[in-house]
């Protein structure tokens, strides 16, 4: 089997989260999501939690610097050395460039970004359909929705050039089932 050092990407409402979710079945690491962590945190009213919420409500990203220590301590962690699936992380060049630098300290280079890739309407599609089924105050409003997919193409996206340079890059088309879409993503890792 391929390297089991891995980032999900994709744009808000590739299903980025329920992909994760199948291949860590599948690789058998650990599913590290920094959406899932600021929600944690929000949940039990931490300090950091208050600070993402501010942004996360809006469709804006945690700044960096908070992001960043977040995921070095996590990754910091015994339990990723056989492989980590990051999923919403990097969402920014600086956080892609601090990922290369903590793995390269910690001796872990990545090995793949699965780059699941959908169009604009279908994203607000999606989004509209999980803020009904999951109340998720980020994805209810129109205007949030829009700013989270503005988020995504300016500060986002770009970190794709740095892959594709770097060849890590896998990209996978997100349309489909579930099921294909995973498919498509089981062939990296045979
Ligand atoms: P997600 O569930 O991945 O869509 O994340 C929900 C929210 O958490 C995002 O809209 C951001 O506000 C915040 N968030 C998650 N991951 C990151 C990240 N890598 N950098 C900054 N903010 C993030």
């Amino acid at each position: 089997m391929a390297g089991k050092n891995v980032v999900m990407f994709g744009p808000p409402g590739a299903g980025k989260g329920t992909q994760a979710a199948r291949l860590v079945e599948l690789i058998s690491v650990p599913h590290i999501s920094t959406g899932d962590m600021f929600r944690y945190h929000i949940k039990n009213g931490t300090d950091l939690g208050k600070t993402a919420q501010e942004y996360s409500n809006q469709g804006k990203l945690v700044p960096d610097d908070v992001t960043i220590a977040m995921v070095k301590e996590r990754l910091g962690r015994d339990d990723v050395k056989g492989g980590f699936m990051l999923d919403g992380f990097p969402r920014s060049v600086p956080q892609a460039e601090a990922l290369n630098g903590m793995l390269q300290e910690y001796g872990m280079p990545l090995d793949h970004v699965v780059n699941i890739s959908v169009s604009d309407d279908e994203i607000r599609s999606r989004l509209a359909k999980r803020a009904s089924i999951e109340g998720r105050a980020d994805d209810a409003d129109p205007a949030v929705i829009q700013n989270r997919i503005d988020t995504y193409k300016s500060q986002s996206e770009p970190c794709l050039g740095f892959y594709e340079e770097q060849g890590t890059l896998r990209n996978i088309d997100g349309i489909g089932t579930i099921d294909e879409v995973f498919a498509r993503i089981e062939k990296v890792f045979q």
